[in-house]
């Protein structure tokens, strides 16, 4: 699964560079073998085995000699960890809705990572990601709203859509879209859904900021980056969800103890 996010966001960007081109149809997913990216030789078995065939081909195509970036056992490697913690830490057990719920996670998870992966390549989040994302979200809170059993939280749900859409909605027009992009505040309403409570999306933006906010900082003391630089937003606001989604009630409750009520 992480093989194919990385492949995935390879064509996806030839396609919205060549949109509507000839060039475009040929780097569809369902057309066209794997392919190195810079020589394009076709790719066998023995070059797609996540991670080792990158370790042992010491980051080089074994065709053309360029250097296959980072980004691709990266990929493969995060997804496998995202994988693997959902499994060891499901909050909604593995009775059948809990596994129907299993799964469109993990479809989310798989998303999210092409969504994370466009947007620190080339700083935005394409719609016809965002689409699917939040489809697969609205199926997703609607399952977990029908395990839960308690049809107040829909009302929450929706809720804490509206109060992130709004908020960056508003920040998106303030600062004409500078400090915001249009991309984030389409993600919004699914990352507000998935959070489930306006408490949580709180707990989402803090945690995504506070990511943001320790990534940006080497940059900026040694004023390699400046102020006014950008740094995309939506990786930290999807690994934050994941985090909300697994996590959050039990943050929440932790929080309320360890430092309000001692
Ligand atoms: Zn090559």
């Amino acid at each position: 699964m992480g093989s194919f996010a990385s492949a995935y966001v390879w064509r996806l960007r030839k396609r919205e560079t060549a949109r509507g081109s000839k060039v475009a149809a040929k780097y569809t997913m369902s057309r066209g073998r794997s392919m190195c990216p810079h020589c394009q030789h076709r790719l066998f078995a023995k070059d797609l085995v996540p991670l080792l065939s990158w370790l042992s081909l010491a980051g080089k195509c074994r065709y053309c000699q360029s250097s296959i970036g980072a980004q691709y056992p990266l990929t493969e490697l995060v997804v496998s960890l995202l994988f693997v913690t959902s499994y060891l830490f499901w909050p909604f057990g593995f009775t059948p809705i809990g596994w129907g719920l299993f799964v469109l996670w993990l479809v989310l998870v798989e998303i999210g990572v092409i969504l994370a992966v466009y947007d620190i390549r080339w700083t935005e989040l394409p719609f016809r990601i965002v689409w699917p994302f939040s489809a697969v979200t609205v199926v997703f809170v609607g399952l977990r709203v029908y395990a839960q059993a308690d049809f107040w939280s829909i009302g929450y749900a929706l809720l804490a859509a509206a109060i992130l859409f709004g908020l960056f909605w508003a920040i998106h027009v303030g600062s004409k879209g500078e400090w915001i992009g249009g991309g984030d505040v389409v993600l919004a309403p699914a990352l507000g859904l998935l959070a489930g409570t306006p408490l949580v999306v709180l707990l989402l933006l803090f945690i995504a900021s506070f990511g943001g906010v320790i990534v940006a900082l080497p940059g900026l003391l040694t004023r390699r980056q400046s102020l006014a630089g950008k740094i995309p937003f939506g990786p930290f606001l999807l690994i934050a969800a994941w985090m909300v989604v697994l996590w959050g009630e039990r943050l929440i409750a932790w929080y309320q103890n360890a430092l309000l009520l001692s």
